[in-house]
Parts: structure tokens; sequence; C-alpha cells
């Protein structure tokens, strides 16, 4: 193993735009980071677009670029990535989908997607889901396994299956849900779309009468009577990190999506205490999971949800406060980490701008500082500083290959 490492830090949706309320700056621009200005003074600092110049990504798809594979040849859905994300190994072929948990009426409306937010009694659930035999299909079976809360990953193995499949999940209360129709006009997803629909019927059968529901329903809380699948996806067929670069890598994130691209690309995921995911998140036990992972790791990637989460809500004053305490948390373990053989990367996967309360196609900030990296001298990190910055305008896809570079472990093209 080379004796030199990285950190990298994606802070989710931290690239924002200017706002003249706040003297033309951003979440970033006007957040007291010391931690992360010294590292940007002292380092490359440039703008990147995670995908392409005026992509629109989720954080999914972003984070696959950021790892150094084209999107546009790798993503294969949600469904893969949710399922690897929660330790379940796809196979080649074998669809997954995202699935809630939710509560419908006898004509299938749904009353609750998150089915009165439901912790407990969903193993039970999808045991008995698991039963569930689609008909009209020879050779064909099924996998459900609960997750965290409402949310479960629905599995179908056989042959002649697709992920071109529509949702059933509608996304919103108060209407019925979706029949899943093929996209395309190949006989697999026909065929796929079909066990979907029968799946889903049955669930509701078989889901009404659970024991785990009539007890919900006499302590007066919504039942998860059906499930409701979305985010049709395959397993991504890319090389590992470690086939690739020959690195160790390791991987501390809450969100599922991220653990699974992450853990797709060879990655140890690292579970912290306290990590939610959310603006509540435990930002230190985080930054210290990372100081550990990196004694027996070349690369950790440190994922944090929460300026995603603040943007989410359009709050431009909770973002740069989330920003702080990342900032803080990052500034308690610099000390920890030996500067002369280790690169601190800090950026974004994509842009949620608070004025867009969603993801824009606006490029990230980002700071490489470490061994051997010249210094920009600029007095802060923000989007305004470093796109006057001395790294230029990257591609996400650049990225991974600047760090195996600097880690030693690129391979030479040519002779
Ligand atoms: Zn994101
Ligand atoms: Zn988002």
């Amino acid at each position: 193993m080379s004796l030199r490492k990285a950190l990298l830090v994606v802070c989710d949706g931290m690239g924002d735009r200017v706002e003249r309320e706040y003297g033309g700056e951003t979440p970033l621009g006007i957040a007291k980071t010391p931690t992360l200005d010294r590292l940007a003074a002292s380092g490359y600092v440039g703008l990147m677009d995670p995908v392409s110049p005026g992509i629109r990504p989720g954080s999914d798809y972003a984070t696959t670029a950021l790892l150094g594979y084209d999107p546009s040849i790798y993503y294969t859905g949600r469904g893969g990535l949710e399922a690897a994300g929660a330790g379940i190994d796809l196979k080649p072929g074998e669809v997954a989908f995202r699935c809630n948990f939710s509560t419908v009426d006898d004509s299938l409306t749904v009353i609750d997607r998150r089915a009165g937010r439901i912790e407990k009694g969903t193993t039970d659930l999808a045991e008995t889901i698991r039963e569930i035999k689609p008909r009209g299909v020879k050779g064909l079976r099924i996998d459900f396994r609960a997750t965290v809360a409402h949310r479960g990953v629905l599995i179908l193995k056989g042959k002649g299956l697709s992920r071109m499949v529509s949702d059933v999940d509608p996304h919103d209360n108060g209407v019925k849900i979706l029949r899943c129709e093929p996209l395309d006009d190949s006989s697999a997803a026909k065929r796929t779309a079909a066990v979907v629909n029968s799946i889903v019927t049955q669930s509701f059968r078989i889901m009404r009468d659970h024991p785990v529901n009539l007890a919900r329903v006499k302590e007066g809380k919504r039942p998860a009577n059906i499930i409701l699948p979305r985010g049709a996806g395959t397993l991504p067929g890319f090389k590992t990190l470690h086939e690739l670069y020959d690195m160790k890598v390791a991987c501390i994130a809450a969100v599922a999506l991220v653990k699974g691209v992450c853990r797709i690309a060879g990655a140890e995921l690292v579970n912290v205490e306290g990590a939610t995911g959310g603006l509540d998140t435990n930002y230190e036990g985080k930054a210290w999971a990372a100081v550990k992972a990196l004694e027996n790791h070349d690369l950790t990637l440190l994922h944090v949800k929460a300026t995603d989460v603040a943007s989410h809500d359009g709050d431009f004053q909770k973002k740069a406060s989330v920003i702080e305490k990342i900032d803080s948390a990052l500034g308690k373990i610099m000390p920890s980490l030996n500067s002369e053989s280790t690169y601190v990367i800090v950026t974004a996967d994509h842009s949620t701008p608070v004025s867009v309360r969603d993801h824009s196609g606006n490029p990230v900030p980002l700071l490489i500082s470490g061994p051997g990296v010249p210094s920009s001298g600029v007095s802060k990190f923000s989007e305004n500083a470093v796109s006057r910055g001395n790294l230029g305008r990257l591609h996400g896809l650049d990225l991974m290959r600047i760090i195996a570079d600097y880690l030693g472990k690129a391979k030479k093209l040519g002779f």
C-alpha cells in the first residue's frame, strides 16, 4: 500500500448560486470556515462540473462520476444502488426496485406513501412479501428486504428481465397507485412490468390482514398494506477502484444510494453511530471515523448529506451553519492527519441552490490540499474565490484520476 493517503470530503449539494441579498455571496461564501479557508489557501482551488456543464445530477448519478465512472455508460437505475447500499449483492440480470411500505384504501388510492412512517414490523412484513409467487411467469423468484423505516428493496431474479419499466409509486398521496408499464418494446420490459403489477396486487391482498397491520390499526396507526416499487435498476457493471487503481477505499455515508455506489466501487462501508443523513448528524463522529479509516485505506470518502437537506429546505442561513459544522469537525481532526502524506479534497456532488430548492447544473467548488500541491493563495473557500482559482475548471470524471496520480496509483499511458 502506498504511504500517501487521501480524504475526500463530499458535502452533498454544497454548491450554490450567489445571492444579491447576501452581498453577492453563497452559503459557503458567508459561512465562517477557518479550516476550509486554510486548506483552500494552501492548495489547488477551482470549479468542477460533476457531470458536465448544465447537467443536473442526482446524488447517485453524480457520485458515480466523482468515483471516476462515466454515468452515461454505467448508471443503471437507482434500484441496484439502493440494494447495494443495503448490503444486498445483485447478480447480473437481476432487477431491483426501491420500495415504500405504504397505506392505500380499497380503491388503491394512496393515503400515506410512508405508512405512518412505520418503524417496527417491516421485517415480518418482508417475510410475507417474499412468499409471493408472480402469476403466469415461470422460473422467476422474488426477494424482498426491509431496509430503513418505511423503505425496502424488491429484487426480481430470473431470465429475461429488464429495468426499463415505470414506477408504481405515484410519488404523492391522494392519488391512485400507477400501473407498472414497459418503457420500451422489448419482451423483457413487458414481462417485468407484468410481474411487478402482479406482485403489487398480491402484496395488498396479503399485507392487509397481516398481524403487524391488525395491531397497527388497533393502535390507531396507518397499516403498511401495500408495497410501491419505483426506480428499477440493475447492477452497474464497473470494475472496483481496487481493480482499476489498486486503491483500498472506505466510505462513510448515511445515504443508501451513496453507500450503494461506493460499495459497488469496492469501498468498505464504515458505519458511524449517530450518522443520520440529516441536519442532526454526528459530524465529528464521522470525521473521526474517517481518520481511523485512513489508517488502513488509501482513500476515505466522507459524505455529509446535511448541506443538501438545508438546500432543499431553501434555508440559506441553515446551509451556512451546516457548512460551519463540517468545517469545525474537519478542524478537530486536521492535527491527526499527517500533512506530509495526506491529501484533503473537499467538494460537492452537485449544486443545490437554496433559491431553486433542487439540484442545478452549476459547477461545484473544489479544493485539493496536500504535499506537492501549489498554493492558490485565496483567503476564502467559496464559489466566488475558487472561480478565479489555480485549478481552473474540471469534470467530475477527472477527480479520481487526479487523486490516483497524487497517491502514486495512476497507470502511465504510452511509453
Ligand atoms: Zn447529492
Ligand atoms: Zn438533493
